[in-house]
């Protein structure tokens, strides 16, 4: 019999990379730059850093650097490779922002993109590295697009030093021209290599109709009748975000009841074994049942600035019916299933735990049917083995911003057409495929052909900041893949000015976007946090107030660190133990919130309060559990406050901060202290209570104007200060849910 890295092997060879291995190292030889574009799945992540590490490039001093734009991409890269090649992680190591295995010996180093632009600040020339890959290239992620820029004027300035570097572009779509056909970027075009993915058929089934908002109603149902009709083959379903994937995974557990798995967020419903009279036990195969997962605290991640934005609002869930539509449909396939397979249905997100992640990789329990539901994250950067059927719900969850008001929201959207294509191929890597797509042809014809470039839908402060410090003098010349609008580099510029980490600029108009960073800049540069809360972190030093501000910045970053208690649950049971956990919930913050002066700190004191406790408490699963924390928010606090306490202590010898885990509660001085150093952050972010004789019209009524808006925002009922309504305040940022509210509230001292 072949053991299991021998199987390994064999499936290495049958990757349609495999064939162009030749072409692609020769491109590699005689260009500086290379695109390269292959279907997912076609072996690109995995066999290309192998190919450069065969013919040398990690052999004279120089290792190669991959860059991933998902943290989850880099962590499992860099195991599956390490495995592949049969070298330990201190070869084959990866490094995320909190995290990593690297060593003196890593040779190939996945790492997500912030992570090497963080290291261009430190060496321009990144001569450490003999070859550098940028994967993922089509999903344009911010970080990505400026790596490019940044490395079209790297590599051949590192060849004219005579210290040569390959750079190689690759991406899952054809769609390359803003990065080939951009003369800003390369004079003479990089060579694009296509990889002839073994692609099997797939037939795309529409809907006759579109469901309007009841998607994963549907989406239940079309799993139900693909497991109950069709021949085996693992179902892979697209849905927008983590409440929609669970309670998706919860009603499939229930209508294909045989796991008496408990996920570690302790919300599915236990069914014995032996319940269900389709379950043989024998076919349930030898997976051990009952016992908690084990939590590997090593290999926890947390997600760069806007990755696993799908899964920060919990929430925007259906109510449907359960489903019992469940008759057969005209499908074409004559082979019947069998009814008696056992479903194995596993989640897939960004914020899952990796460890949880990692088992779409498995193959199921014999006898089992796989059915991963999933957010956008299986769209390219992870190929699930064995999927034949795709369900696709057609929409994506993405944060929106307002230019102009610097309003957020989630909204879910329709996905472009590339993407939809994206995800039907999923289903033919193994053998011909099914995508059941759940909207008409007609509404297909209405999307857009691509996805827009990351760049072009967020505020870029923090990338304008960081190109000031490497002295990028005109960001509006910086050769972007795709620039962002000049009115949104003029508000940043704007924000930084104010901020003072950039000069005023000598004249107004004409020389815009040329105004040097100043020394504060710098410093603000050097944390690993947007602008407004490294501004933060560089006034703390007053009245020994650093180690609160360093934790009310890690966890204003973190987000999103409470429970939500709010989304529907299965039973009657769940949903009292649900409104049992949101009253405990409501108790503590206003616990955390403190008493006397700390109150006006709102938001944030209960921020510090939670992190005190909990740390307090041991940082333990259970105390998160037991008091409505996110137990890996919890965890990403704890990483982030070490990583800030160091970088403090760099940029200023003297601050002699560290991390106290038995912090006392701020004192009234330090309140008042603390409530200026988040003004000097948030200053922009004012608002003011409606006055009495302003409130015409009921809609204004508890509300407050900001200067940008002429509609009222709100403080939510979850928050600190619903109460209090203080005359003026500061906030984090505001959300637009059913009103505009604002998050992250702070009471300011009217004067
Ligand atoms: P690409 O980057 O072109 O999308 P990959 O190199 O990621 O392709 O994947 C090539 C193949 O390796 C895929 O068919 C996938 O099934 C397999 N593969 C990748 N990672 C893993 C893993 N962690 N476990 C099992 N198979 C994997
Ligand atoms: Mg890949």
């Amino acid at each position: 019999g072949c053991n299991s890295s021998c199987e390994l092997q064999e499936a290495r060879l049958r990757l349609p990379i495999l064939a162009e291995e030749q072409v692609i190292m020769e491109a590699v030889r005689e260009k500086e730059c290379v695109v390269l574009c292959g279907e997912t799945g076609s072996g690109k992540t995995t066999q290309v850093p192998q190919f450069l590490y065969e013919a040398g490039y990690a052999s004279s001093g120089g290792i190669i650097g991959v860059t991933e734009p998902r943290r989850v991409a880099a962590i499992s890269m860099s195991h599956r490779v390490a495995t592949e090649m049969n070298l330990p992680s201190g070869v084959v190591s990866y490094q995320i922002r909190y995290e990593g295995n690297v060593t003196e010996n890593t040779k190939i180093k996945f790492m997500t993109d912030g992570v090497l632009l963080k290291e261009i600040q430190k060496d321009f020339l990144l001569q450490k590295y003999s070859v550098v890959i940028i994967d993922e290239a089509h999903e344009r992620s911010v970080y990505t697009d400026i790596l490019i820029g940044l490395l079209s004027r790297i590599v051949p300035l590192r060849n004219k030093k005579g210290l040569p570097m390959k750079l190689i572009i690759m991406s899952a779509t054809l769609r390359v021209e803003d990065f080939t056909e951009n003369k800003r970027l390369f004079r003479t075009p990089p060579p694009v290599i296509k990889v002839e993915a073994r692609q099997f058929a797939v037939t795309v089934h529409f809907n006759k109709r579109t469901p309007v908002d009841n998607y994963t109603g549907e989406a239940f149902r079309k799993i139900c009748k693909i497991h109950r009709m069709l021949p085996p083959g693992g179902i892979l379903v697209f849905l927008t975000g983590q409440a929609e994937v669970h309670s998706v995974c919860r009603r499939l557990r229930k209508a294909f009841p045989y796991r008496p798995h408990r996920e570690h967020t302790g919300t599915q419903t236990h069914l014995a074994l032996t319940k269900h009279p389709l379950c043989l036990t024998s076919r349930a195969g030898s997976r051990k049942g009952g016992s908690l997962p084990r939590i590997n605290l090593d290999s926890y991640s947390a997600l760069p600035v806007d990755e696993g934005d799908e899964d920060r609002q919990a929430g925007i869930d259906d109510n449907d019916n359960e489903g019992s539509d469940l008759e057969l449909g005209d499908h074409p396939d004559k082979e019947k299933a069998d009814p008696s397979i056992p479903l194995y249905v596993l989640p897939l997100y960004s914020l899952l735990a990796p460890e949880q992640q990692a088992k779409v990789f498995s193959p199921p329990p014999t006898g089992a049917r796989l059915c991963v539901v999933a957010t956008n994250v299986a769209e390219t950067s992870l190929t699930i083995p064995g999927i034949k059927y795709v369900v696709d719900c057609g929409r994506v969850k993405k944060r929106f911003y307002d230019r102009v008001t610097g309003v957020s929201s989630f909204k879910v959207t329709w996905i472009s057409q590339a993407s939809a294509n994206q995800r039907a191929g999923r289903a033919g890597r193994t053998e011909p495929g099914h995508c059941y797509r759940l909207y008409s042809s007609a509404v297909f014809g209405d999307f857009s052909l691509f996805s827009e470039a990351e760049i072009t839908r967020r505020p870029v402060d923090d990338l304008v900041l960081q190109m000031k410090d490497l002295n990028i003098e005109k960001v509006v010349n910086f050769p972007f893949p795709t620039p962002p609008s000049s009115e949104v580099l003029i508000s940043a510029e704007q924000l930084l000015i104010s901020l003072g980490a950039l000069e005023e600029p000598p004249r107004r108009g004409r020389a815009r976007l040329s105004c040097p960073i100043t020394p504060l800049g710098r410093a603000m540069a050097a944390f690993p946090v947007a602008p407004r809360y490294a501004k933060m972190l560089a006034l703390g030093r007053q009245q020994g107030c650093m180690p609160y501000i360093i934790t009310i910045v890690a966890a204003m970053t973190v987000r999103e660190i409470f429970e939500d208690y709010d989304r529907p649950a299965g039973s009657e049971e769940e949903n009292t133990k649900m409104a049992g956990k949101k009253a405990r919930c409501v108790q503590m913050r206003r616990l955390w919130a403190g008493q006397g002066q700390s109150v006006q700190l709102g938001d944030l004191m209960v921020l510090l309060g939670a992190v005190g406790a909990c740390e307090f408490a041991g940082c333990t699963h259970q105390f998160c559990e037991e008091n409505g924390l996110r137990y890996k928010a919890m965890l990403e606090i704890r990483r982030l406050r070490g990583q800030l306490t160091n970088a403090v202590n760099a940029v200023c010898s003297d601050a002699g901060v560290y991390v106290d885990n038995k912090m006392a509660p701020p004192t009234a001085s330090q309140v008042l202290c603390l409530r200026q150093i988040v003004l000097a952050g948030l200053g922009d972010h004012i608002a003011r209570r409606v006055q009495a004789e302003e409130l015409l019209d009921p809609k204004w009524r508890n509300g407050y104007k900001t200067p940008l808006l002429d509609d009222p925002v709100f403080i939510h009922p979850s928050s600190a200060l619903h109460k209090t309504l203080p005359e003026f305040v500061v906030y984090q940022e505001i959300m637009e849910t059913t009103k505009m509210y604002m998050r992250g509230v702070c009471a300011v001292q009217a004067e």
